[in-house]
């Protein structure tokens, strides 16, 4: 089995989702006691949500590299952000390494295509919604990206950062959540990308009929495939 690598820390909260799906995963293939081999590297959330906030990507490149590469130093055969936003520094990271980034984007695109998705709608972060290193991303393989209008970004982005990153799982939010998700889909979306890694802690597939696309599941079940290639074919 290869040793799956995770940045986290952004935020914590959903780093634990990471390691919690990673671990399913495996034990579901493997079975038994089986669990994954991990070299987790967790940031402190507070610094770089300051950096990001003051629109200095290039520091928090430079404390992601070094994270990365400490990493990639303990033995990880793969690098995984565990967070959407900040894929947005993803080219500098992967230069700083030479194991394999598994981009969240990517293993998302894969996932909508498989499934016939060509117009899609995206929640997370402002940065996320609004900066082009996602979207294009998505775009380039094919993907049209809907988002949400001005008012509803600024929620989206306002309830990751003061509640879901510090646990606080609210109704109200839920709710909203799901209303701006409908919208989505009566503008064209056929399903929409839960493109934060803590909104999965929000919203499930239950709370809506819109297909949802959570990131973090996404992500985690690329990362067990990867680690498992060629051992159980
Ligand atoms: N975890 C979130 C994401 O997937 C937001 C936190 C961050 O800014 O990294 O984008």
């Amino acid at each position: 089995m290869k040793t799956i690598g995770l940045l986290g820390g952004m935020s914590w909260e959903s780093t634990v989702s990471y390691y919690r799906l990673i671990n399913e995963g495996i034990k579901a293939k493997l079975g038994g006691l089986h669990s994954g081999k991990i070299i987790l590297n967790s940031v402190d959330f507070a610094q770089i949500e300051q950096l990001q906030h003051a629109g200095d990507w290039q520091a928090t490149a430079v404390i992601l590299s070094q994270a990365a590469q400490s990493v990639q130093a303990g033995g990880a055969d793969m690098l995984l952000i565990c967070t959407n936003t900040m894929h947005k520094v993803a080219e500098e990271i992967e230069l700083a390494i030479n194991i394999p980034l598994l981009h969240i984007a990517d293993a998302t695109a894969d996932r909508l295509l498989a499934d016939g998705i060509d117009c899609v709608g995206l929640l997370g972060t402002r940065f996320t919604m609004e900066q082009a290193f996602y979207r294009e991303r998505l775009q380039a393989r094919g993907i049209k990206v809907l988002v949400p209008d001005e008012a509803g970004r600024t929620l989206v982005h306002n309830i990751i950062y003061q509640e879901l990153c510090l646990g606080q799982v609210k109704a109200a939010s839920r709710c909203a959540y799901v209303d701006i998700v409908a919208k989505l889909a009566a503008a064209g979306a056929q399903g929409v990308i839960l493109g934060c890694t803590e909104i999965g802690l929000l919203l499930t597939q239950a709370d809506t009929q819109v297909p949802l696309y959570d990131t973090t599941a996404i992500h985690a079940a690329a990362a067990v495939e990867r680690a498992l290639d060629g051992l159980l074919s």
